[in-house]
C-alpha cells in the first residue's frame, strides 16, 4: 500500500478547467513548489467545500496528497480572494494578465519564490491602481529579473559601453540596450525612446509601492508596452519550451533529481 504524502503550501490559483463530471483541474503557483497542476475530485458539485476557493486569483492554503501524475486538493482554505480585482474589470483583466504570464514562465520543476512575492506585490499593485497599466509594465520587467533575463538597460549588450542617451536601440532577443555602432547578427533592433529608456530603469530601480506617480501619455505607454511585450514574449517562447523539458525530465525519470545540467545543455 503506497504512504499518502500530504504537504501543506500556500499557493495562487492562475485558473482551473473542468475535468470528467464533477472534478476540477487547477493550476496554481506556489512559493515553495513553483508551478503545481492538481486535482480537486467533486469540486464542481454545488455541495462541495471546494466551491468557490480555487477560482483564478484566489490566494488560498492548500492541504494537497502527491499523487502519481497530479497531486490532489485535500483541502482548501481562502487566505485572500483580492476583492479590489474582483470588483471591476479593468482590475480583473489585468490580474488574469498576470496569471497567465506566471503560468507561461513558472516550472513545475523549479521553484521561484521571488516570482511568487512579485506576483502577490503586483496584484496589490493593481487593486490600488486598477486603471493604470503600471504595475504590469512593472511585472513584465521584473518577471525577465526574477528569471535572470533582465533587459540591459545601461550599456550596449554587444561592445559593453556605457549608453550615450539618444544615441542608442533595443534588442528584445539579444539581451537589452544597443549603441548605435552595434547590430549583432540576428538581433532584432528596435528604436527606444530616451524616456522609455528612463521609465524603465525606473521600473528597475523601484519597488512598485515606491514609484512616484508619474505622467504617462499615450505614446510613451504605448512604446513601454511594446518594448517590453517583445521581450516577454521572445523569453516566454524559449521558457515555454525549457520548462516543458524539465517537467518532461522530472516526469519520466522520477529517481534523477539532477536534471539541472540538461536543461541547460
Ligand atoms: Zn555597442
Amino acid at each position: 500500500v503506497p504512504v499518502l504524502k500530504t504537504y501543506r503550501t500556500e499557493a495562487l490559483v492562475l485558473k482551473n478547467h473542468p475535468l470528467g463530471e464533477a472534478d476540477l483541474l487547477v493550476v496554481c503557483y506556489t512559493r515553495e513548489s513553483g508551478k503545481v497542476r492538481a486535482t480537486a475530485r467533486a469540486a464542481r458539485k454545488v455541495s462541495s467545500r471546494l466551491v468557490g476557493h480555487l477560482e483564478p486569483l484566489t490566494l488560498v492554503n492548500l492541504s494537497l496528497t502527491r499523487g502519481r501524475t497530479l497531486d490532489q486538493v485535500a483541502q482548501a482554505q481562502v487566505a485572500d480572494s483580492f476583492p479590489a480585482l474582483r470588483n471591476a474589470l479593468p482590475a480583473l483583466s489585468r490580474g488574469l494578465y498576470v496569471a497567465e504570464l506566471l503560468d507561461g514562465f513558472g516550472s513545475e520543476a523549479s521553484p521561484n519564490p521571488e516570482l511568487y512575492s512579485l506576483a502577490l506585490e503586483v496584484l496589490a499593485g493593481i487593486g490600488r491602481s486598477p486603471e493604470s497599466d503600471l504595475p504590469l509594465r512593472y511585472f513584465e520587467l521584473r518577471l525577465l529579473e526574477t528569471s535572470g533575463l533582465l533587459p540591459e538597460l545601461y550599456q550596449c549588450v554587444e561592445c559593453r559601453k556605457p549608453l550615450v542617451p539618444g544615441d542608442h536601440r533595443f534588442t528584445p532577443n539579444g539581451g537589452g540596450t544597443l549603441c548605435s555602432q552595434c547590430a549583432p547578427l540576428g538581433a532584432h533592433l528596435r528604436p527606444l525612446s530616451v524616456r522609455t529608456l528612463k521609465v524603465l530603469r525606473l521600473l528597475h530601480r523601484q519597488r512598485l509601492a515606491e514609484i512616484p506617480s508619474l505622467t504617462i501619455d499615450h505614446q510613451l505607454a504605448q512604446e513601454l508596452k511594446a518594448t517590453l511585450t517583445a521581450s516577454v514574449e521572445h523569453w516566454l517562447d524559449q521558457q515555454v519550451r525549457s520548462s516543458a523539458f524539465l517537467d518532461h525530465l522530472r516526469r519520466t525519470t522520477p529517481a534523477e533529481p539532477a536534471t539541472e545540467s540538461a536543461a541547460h545543455a
